[in-house]
């Protein structure tokens, strides 16, 4: 009988809320605007020629170097940084072998590292979710190929400092490390620079967050050149659709769009971290486009909201998010409606959770 392999037997399956997402979407950090419109009138050019031809990433992947400040034989276009991560576990990991998450974050990194037959070391963080940095590289042995780090972190919202991330690649020179700023339009820090230092260093961006394409499925993937060779030979030279690649451009080019844009998110953080606090509710300051908080009954907030058309994103079972519920940010108009719901939740499960008191 055809067995799929023991790793992916066991794989624990990871289902997203991906159908019926009606109403105010602010539970899976997309933009909530959309994209620039210079990349809507591309994709009304876009004719069965263009379509028919398999996509040609490689004029892309001057483009956006270029954008970067990085060579081209430095950066590899992907399907989305998910795929950056598939990527680096095929190249690097090796059944036995071990990786290294700090949790909570992102799940697709243990899945793919588990997929790969990797052994997860899972790092919790601090007090506060602060980077773990003395645990971490406490963690880190000789079978250690990669480590996966997402700054600003998915689902806190919180940043290492450069300096402690630096020590971490330093301290792991036979290990890859994942340096993951998909949400690095809103905090503005990066290892870009510092990549150059490191031949095991490897920074990952996408196009899913601030520029709204998340449905186009493009991300960038960023190493030393002669590791990004590897990487290539596990790539499908089509990983990206010619869709993505004709509004790449566009995309770039409306720089002025994503500055609006993260203004607009970064005061609507400030507006949603000043409601929570009045209302009593812990959160952890955010350097992205979302806060988690710490609502109490997180399955009745997230109901609650759901019923009056927005949708927030229930995190109570990542490690350490006991009672928490994560809400993307999105521009001024859309936290108008995001805290009259929420106030009026947390009315309404505050009022549920005092009806059980004695
Ligand atoms: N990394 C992190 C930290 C994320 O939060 C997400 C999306 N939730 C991704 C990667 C996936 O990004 P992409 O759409 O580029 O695959």
């Amino acid at each position: 009988m055809l067995r799929p392999r023991d790793a992916v037997r066991t794989l624990p399956e990871y289902h997203p809320p991906l159908a019926g997402r009606d109403g105010l979407r602010l539970d899976f950090n997309e933009n909530t605007l959309g994209c620039s419109p210079r990349v809507l009138s591309r994709l009304q050019q876009i004719g069965p020629e263009e379509l028919a031809r398999y996509p040609e990433r490689g004029a892309m992947e001057e483009t956006v170097a270029e954008f970067l400040g990085v060579r081209a034989p430095e950066l590899l276009l992907t399907n989305g940084v998910d795929e950056a991560i598939h990527l680096l576990c095929e190249t690097y990991l090796e059944p036995g072998d071990e990786a290294v998450i700090v949790v909570p974050t992102y799940s697709m990194y243990r899945i793919y590292m588990i997929a790969a037959g990797a052994e997860v070391i899972s790092v919790r963080s601090g007090d506060d979710f602060r980077f773990p940095t003395e645990d971490l590289c406490n963690r880190i042995t000789p079978r250690t190929r990669l480590i996966a780090i997402a700054n600003p972190n998915n689902p806190t919202g919180t940043i290492a400092p450069k300096e402690e991330l630096l020590r971490i690649t330093r301290c792991a020179p036979d290990s890859a490390v994942l340096m993951d700023e998909a949400y690095f339009e809103f905090c503005g820090q990066t290892l870009l620079a510092e990549r150059r230092e490191f031949t095991n260093l490897f920074v990952a961006r996408t196009f899913s967050k601030a520029y709204g394409l998340a449905g186009l499925r493009i991300g960038a993937l960023v190493g030393d050149a002669e590791q990004m060779r590897a990487l290539r030979r596990v790539s499908s030279p089509y990983n990206v659709n010619a869709i993505a690649l004709a509004c790449l451009p566009e995309a770039l080019g409306d720089q002025n769009y994503i500055q609006e844009y993260v203004d607009g998110v970064r005061e609507s953080r400030g507006r949603l971290e000043q409601a929570l606090e009045a209302a009593g509710i812990r959160f952890w300051p955010s350097e992205a486009n979302f806060v988690l908080a710490r609502v109490g009954q997180a399955p009745a907030f997230v109901e609650g909201m759901r019923r009056r058309g927005i949708l927030v994103r229930d995190r109570s079972s990542d490690p350490g998010c006991e009672g928490c519920a994560r809400i993307t940010l999105g521009p001024r108009e859309h936290t108008d409606r995001l805290l009259a719901a929420l106030l009026e939740t947390l009315e309404e499960i505050g009022a549920a959770q005092g009806a059980t008191r004695p």
